[in-house]
């Protein structure tokens, strides 16, 4: 048996790094385990986009959490630039939620009278702004603070911090089983021997289904496999995040512009499909057309995981406090993870919560939503 950590947490991806960062920082003892590299899963197929307003519809515990979640960031990015020298590539500029038709921008313009940051700019305004945007579309509705981060450099920048702070991250060290001891800790059982640790975190994205069953939970957990693609051309220009028809453009700060994303259920393969790919180019052509003449770089696929009602499961097993779950954050895992981090972090040191949060994310909670 190996050295005995206060905190295990299954998984290197954004999620796991983001808590282990927390913890670390608090002088816990943490243990990362990935079966993999760490942040190669969902967190490395991601857009970056912090899509509070512009994925979710309800001005609910969810909304609030992504909000404050979205905030963090700009914390972050100063707290793990000095700590990590990594640079999370923030960028605040905005997203444009395309209009095509009036009937298009009547809906759009219902929720700027829910949310007062929110601007509709005429066809105009959007083409002084952005003149690459399609000449076709009557307005847009623009989101100041849906802005975006570069995932793999979020998620390096927390390992990396984790680590200085004292965590100790273990790659290619699959989980197999958790089991509890007699003396009321865990063993996780690797194939590079087990390691004793006395709270255990479930993070493993769209695997954690695995150990749902394994610990006797009836929620499952599915994948939906996004495809992207990146271009990249001199003449093309654009400052704001394009949205449209489940198509977005996202302009990254080194030059590139990421176009995604396809959503297959229950699909685990990897690989972009070409069907895939030939759907995003017709989608994103008419939102900007000189996109066509851009050199194409790369094309890619990632797992989405997708709990039963689309909301993560973040908090305790509910017949053992020391093991707990984040996971399932489906489309907004980039969005959510400072804001996971921060409450898997305060449940464990049994600091106050938002009973709100508690309640959306518990894992007994009603199921009664649908998935977008
Ligand atoms: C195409 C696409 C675009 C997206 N765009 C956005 C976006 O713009 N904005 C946004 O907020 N979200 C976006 N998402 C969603 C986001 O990527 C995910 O919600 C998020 O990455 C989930 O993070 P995670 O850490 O839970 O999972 P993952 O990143 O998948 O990490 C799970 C880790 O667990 C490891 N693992 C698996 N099994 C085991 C085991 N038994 N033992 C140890 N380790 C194990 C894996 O190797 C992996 O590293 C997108 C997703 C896709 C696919």
């Amino acid at each position: 048996m190996q050295k005995q950590y206060d905190v295990g947490i299954v998984g290197g991806g954004i999620i796991g790094q983001s808590i282990a960062y927390q913890l670390a920082k608090e002088g816990i003892s943490v243990l990362v385990l990935d079966s993999h590299k760490g942040g190669t899963g969902a967190t490395s197929a991601a857009a970056g986009m912090l899509g509070a307003n512009s994925e979710l519809e309800n001005n609910d515990a969810f909304f609030q959490f992504a909000k404050e979640s979205q905030r963090h960031y700009h914390i972050l990015r100063d707290e793990l630039s000095e700590l990590s020298q990594i640079n999370i590539q923030l960028v605040d500029k905005g997203m444009y939620k395309l209009a095509m038709t009036e009937n298009e921008a009547k809906v759009l313009k219902k929720a700027i009278e829910d949310y007062e940051t929110l601007e509709w700019h005429t066809k105009e305004t959007v083409l002084q702004n952005e003149p690459h945007v399609s000449d076709l579309i009557v307005g847009a509705l623009f989101i100041p603070e849906d802005g975006h981060v570069s995932p793999t450099h979020v998620c390096a920048a927390f390992s990396k911090s984790a680590s200085l702070l004292g965590a100790t991250f273990k790659e290619n060290t699959p989980v197999h089983s958790i089991k509890k001891t007699a003396a009321n800790e865990y063993t996780l059982s690797t194939p590079q021997g087990d390691y004793l640790c006395s709270k255990v975190v479930i993070a493993n994205g769209v695997w954690s289904g695995h150990f749902f069953k394994q610990l006797g939970l009836e929620v499952s957990m599915k994948p939906v496999k996004g495809e992207c693609l990146s271009v990249q051309g001199d003449h093309l220009n654009l400052e704001k995040t394009l949205f449209y028809d489940h198509c977005y453009i996202v302009p990254k700060g080194d030059g590139r512009f990421v176009v995604g994303a396809t959503m297959i259920e229950d699909d685990w393969s990897t690989t972009p499909s070409l069907g895939g790919i030939q759907s995003l180019i017709e989608k994103v052509t008419p939102m900007m057309p000189s996109i066509t003449s851009a050199k194409l770089l790369d094309t890619w696929a990632g797992l989405r995981p997708q709990s039963d009602d689309g909301k993560p499961y973040i908090g305790q097993h509910p017949e053992d406090d020391n093991i707990y779950f984040a996971s399932g954050h489906y489309r907004n895992g980039i969005l959510l993870a400072p804001k996971t981090g921060t409450m898997i972090r305060d449940l464990i040191l049994k600091r106050k919560q938002n009973d709100e949060y508690i309640h959306a994310f518990s894992l007994t909670r009603k199921l009664t939503q649908t998935t977008r």
